[in-house]
């Protein structure tokens, strides 16, 4: 097995930084497996991406909160693709409230999606990892799960799960060459941000060092790096793409 024959899976990969990380994955040699729920344009966009970089691209339809149906996905791309190299754990959702007014429907979906679907990737990824004894997880935290947010307590909760979750796998998968890490961007400008009232964004842009808010190209090159043959000693950890918003 080469450095170009990887195969790749991308969580909510049809549009903002899952897009952006299977298209800066993508290279001749790799294939990538697109997955989202929705946005099927975006997903076809995707697609062409990763196509345009020499890459070879499939678009993979399930929820993430569906463990069986993850499941039957990860069979399919081990049975048409040989393994899987790299899962990226980046599909999440945000329901925002105060505390006080947070609906037990919008804790128990942003868990759902956030946290339990990346224990449905990895627990069906691990199979195929462990039997090839190589694998690079990443998953998609957020600097809100080391800082807290008002009105994101169910987003942040699930966030800084997702670190929990990331360091205990890394210690289990590490004899088997598989490195398990997390990537915690900041602000970053996608459709999911730009929902935000203005005033909110004005308050976020205050306490970042580097004055702007970043892109997920600046996301997606740190995922490429923890995903690459190079990062083979580095598992368990966060890189944090905030501009300095948290100095962990
Ligand atoms: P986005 O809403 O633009 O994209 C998320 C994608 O995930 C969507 O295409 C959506 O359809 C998909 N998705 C949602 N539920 C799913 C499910 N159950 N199964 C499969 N796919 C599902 O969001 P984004 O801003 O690109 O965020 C991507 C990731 O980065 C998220 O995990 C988010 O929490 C995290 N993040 C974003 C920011 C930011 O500033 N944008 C900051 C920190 C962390």
């Amino acid at each position: 097995m080469t450095a170009e024959n990887r195969v790749a899976l991308v969580t909510g990969a049809a549009r903002g930084i899952g897009q952006v990380i299977a298209i800066t994955l993508a290279r001749p040699g790799l294939t990538v497996y697109i997955n989202d729920v929705a946005h099927w344009d975006g997903a076809a966009q995707t697609k062409k991406g990763v196509e345009d970089q020499g890459g070879t691209a499939h678009i993979l339809e399930f929820d993430v909160t569906d463990a069986a149906a993850v499941e039957q996905a990860v069979d399919r791309i081990v049975k048409e693709s040989g393994r899987l190299d790299i899962l990226v754990n980046n599909a999440g959702i945000t329901r925002d409230n105060l505390i006080a007014r947070l609906k037990e429907e919008d804790w128990d979906l942003v868990l759902a999606v956030n946290l339990k679907g990346a224990y449905n990737c990895i627990r069906a990824a691990t199979r195929a990892m462990l039997k090839q004894r190589y694998g690079r997880i990443i998953n998609i935290s957020s600097v809100v799960g080391f800082m807290g947010n008002p009105g994101q307590a169910n987003y942040a909760a699930s966030k800084a799960g997702l670190i929990g979750l990331t360091k205990s796998v890394a210690r289990e998968l590490a004899s088997r060459h598989i490195t398990v890490n997390a990537v915690a961007p900041g602000f970053i400008t996608t459709e999911m941000t730009e929902a935000l009232p203005e005033k909110t964004k004005e308050l976020m842009l205050a306490q970042i060092p580097l004055n702007r808010f970043g892109t997920p190209e600046e996301v997606a090159h740190a995922v490429a790096f923890l995903a690459s043959e190079q990062a083979a000693y580095i598992t368990g950890q966060v890189i944090h793409v905030n501009g300095g918003m948290l100095m962990a």
